[in-house]
């Protein structure tokens, strides 16, 4: 589910920038044709854009996010605990006999958090282009 979040969010702002592009180069052209003739270009060559260099960012590979090193791109951390019900033992001692503790495994509970560096995204903003996807030189 994340990674499709993902990939929405990225052909938007690749349509976005399309339509940015857009504007300011070609008039009075089918914009349909006109999206498909730049996404062939902008795999192929740079753009060039107000006298600088796009440059793709090698980091992300262009699409101005990075995988949270904090999470691994899970969006969720696992966080050990010791269980409250059994002290951390793992064993109940109950009328004289000793049961596992039905709560815990080994005496510790693991439970998942949201990762606070991405937010549970999963995915950061490239440090390397600020999220750009690209690197104007
Ligand atoms: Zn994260
Ligand atoms: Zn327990
Ligand atoms: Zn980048």
């Amino acid at each position: 589910m994340k990674i499709k979040i993902y990939i929405l969010l990225l052909i938007l702002f690749v349509i976005l920038s399309l339509i940015y592009l857009n504007s300011i180069s070609v008039d009075q052209v089918d914009p349909v044709i006109n999206i498909n003739d730049n996404v062939m270009h902008s795999k192929t060559q740079n753009n060039a854009l107000n006298g600088k260099v796009e440059t793709k960012c090698s980091e992300c590979n262009g699409t101005g996010m990075v995988k949270c090193t904090a999470c691994e791109g899970y969006g969720e951390i696992t966080e050990s605990v010791t269980c409250e019900k059994c002290g951390g033992t793992g064993k109940i001692y109950k009328d004289g006999n000793i049961t596992n503790c039905t709560e815990c495994k080994d005496g510790k509970i693991t439970k998942k958090v949201i990762c606070s560096v991405c937010n549970g995204n999963g995915w950061v903003k490239c440090p390397t282009c600020n999220g750009e996807g690209v690197i104007y030189q």
